[in-house]
């Protein structure tokens, strides 16, 4: 038990998870199934198989099987970046002067930069296995498109990625990253698409957001012969994929005996956090142990704080199934100023569904508070994170010092998900105090509210 903890817990090759784990076998009550936006009704292989891989459409649509075996080319890829280590912050320990032990798992150690790279390469995989000739998707900050083009290089599949017109803007090197590993990058929304045409006719001007780009991607993939859509986050798959973060995170701990008491994560679409907490929150629903579980969002975007719990377009151009969960209203477009990738109007139905009964908490924080947590962990621990990660700490950072109020030796485990070099822009913004807390208005939130599609 009392074995000292080294600053960073690595696992062995052949300690890594040779499965993925589905939550979703673990949970009584499921989460509520994708609803075919015409009829109502839920979506069927079939139907899903338009879009979807066929064998990503299985996993999508799977409440019951408990692991996925990890496919050994993918094993294989992941043993270039994998396993990532689980840190001790020890230096950010004592900067906070608590006596609680902070713990990161980190998933910033592959070009790409974040977690997502754990999903594009079984996405792109499963693509490749069924030979097809590409595959289209979204990117708002850029790091999914980064990972896709990675993944569909590595098997040698095109990628069209469409990214959110103010990143395209304000983060050409990300484009170049992509361009680099041969996938072609379009500005969304854009005049390629009938939806990207609709949405610029009725909003011109506008700096687009990842629902827009979505329907754009949807569109060209189901208009392609030989192309499917994947998709970075939300979708239950991609959590599925995403759960080698919580698994290494839980071996890594169990190595040294330590016992989690509240593990942390910011929450976009949910796809890290999703995996991060997957074998936790297992034994909690199987009622081997308890866990705190705190969902970190922005302020400027509460899907789960300030969101309705309900059917919702996943897209803003209303092309792709209605999913259950907490969300804004699939129009909701948050404010151009919010640096972090962490835009998304929804949330994972696995999360939302875990949620609403109530064994997750959420928080949402200022992006300026934010910011100054990234600043702090950027000196003390020496990485520089995400904008989107730092959000995590933020809360990790909180609950440490409350444990200084208390005198806890709680055991807090956060995700940091990436790292920030390609938001130097924000970090700029922040560090000339440029940077504001835009909160939406309760009216505001109501009128996106007032659009969500009627389903009984
Ligand atoms: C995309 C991203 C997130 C948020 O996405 P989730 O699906 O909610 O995990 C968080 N951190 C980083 C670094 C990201 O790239």
């Amino acid at each position: 038990m009392s074995k000292e903890i080294p600053y960073k817990i690595y696992l062995e090759e052949n300690e890594m998870p040779k499965a993925w784990y589905n939550l979703r076998a673990d949970m009584k009550k499921k989460p509520a199934p994708l609803l075919n936006p015409g009829t109502h009704q839920p979506m069927t292989a079939e139907e899903l198989s338009v879009v979807f891989c066929d064998e990503l459409v299985k996993q999508e649509l799977d409440n019951d099987t408990k692991f996925y075996e990890i496919p050994e080319e993918i094993r294989n890829f992941y043993k270039m970046y994998r396993p990532a280590p689980l840190v001790r912050a020890y230096c950010l320990e004592k900067k906070l002067g608590t006596p609680a032990h902070i713990y990161y798992k980190f998933e910033g150690n592959n070009t790409s930069g974040s977690h997502k790279l754990n999903s594009a390469i079984a996405q792109a995989y499963y693509a490749k296995k069924q030979g097809l000739k590409g595959v289209t998707t979204e990117t708002g900050a850029g790091q999914w498109g980064t990972a896709l083009s990675m993944a569909c290089s590595y098997f040698d599949l095109d990628c069209k990625v469409f990214m959110v017109k103010v990143s395209y803007e304000q983060k050409p090197f990300r484009r170049e990253v992509m361009r680099t590993y041969g996938a072609s990058v379009t500005p969304s929304p854009s005049e390629t698409t009938n939806v990207g045409k609709k949405i610029l006719a009725e909003h011109p001007g506008t700096t687009g957001s990842l629902g827009c780009a979505i329907s754009e991607a949807v569109e060209v993939a189901v208009g392609t012969p030989g192309y499917r859509y994947v998709l970075g986050s939300v979708l239950n798959q991609v959590l599925l994929h995403q759960s080698v973060i919580g698994l290494e995170t839980k071996a890594a701990l169990d190595k040294y005996g330590i016992k989690a008491d509240i593990v942390i994560g910011c929450a976009g679409g949910g796809s890290n956090l999703g995996g991060l907490i997957a074998p936790f929150m297992g034994e909690k629903l199987r009622g081997e142990a308890d866990y705190q579980i705190i969902a970190v969002e922005p302020a400027s975007c509460p899907s789960l704080t300030r969101g309705v719990y309900a059917y919702d377009f996943c897209d803003t151009g209303m092309v792709c199934p209605l999913a259950k969960m907490y969300t804004l209203g699939s129009d909701f477009i948050p404010a151009p100023n919010h640096a972090g990738g962490l835009r998304y109007h929804g949330m994972s139905s696995i999360l939302s569904e875990l949620y609403d009964q109530g064994l997750m908490e959420a928080r949402s924080v200022k992006q300026t508070d934010v910011f100054e947590a990234a600043e702090m962990f950027a000196r003390v621990e020496g990485i520089l994170p995400a904008p989107e990660s730092s959000h995590a700490i933020r809360v990790a950072i909180d609950e440490a010092l409350k444990c200084k109020e208390t005198g806890e030796e709680k055991n807090i485990v956060f995700g940091l998900t990436g790292t920030g070099y390609f938001d130097m822009v924000a970090y700029e913004k922040f560090h000339d105090g440029k940077m504001d807390d835009y909160i939406p208005t309760d009216a505001e939130l109501e009128k996106f509210r007032a659009r969500l599609p009627k389903v009984d």
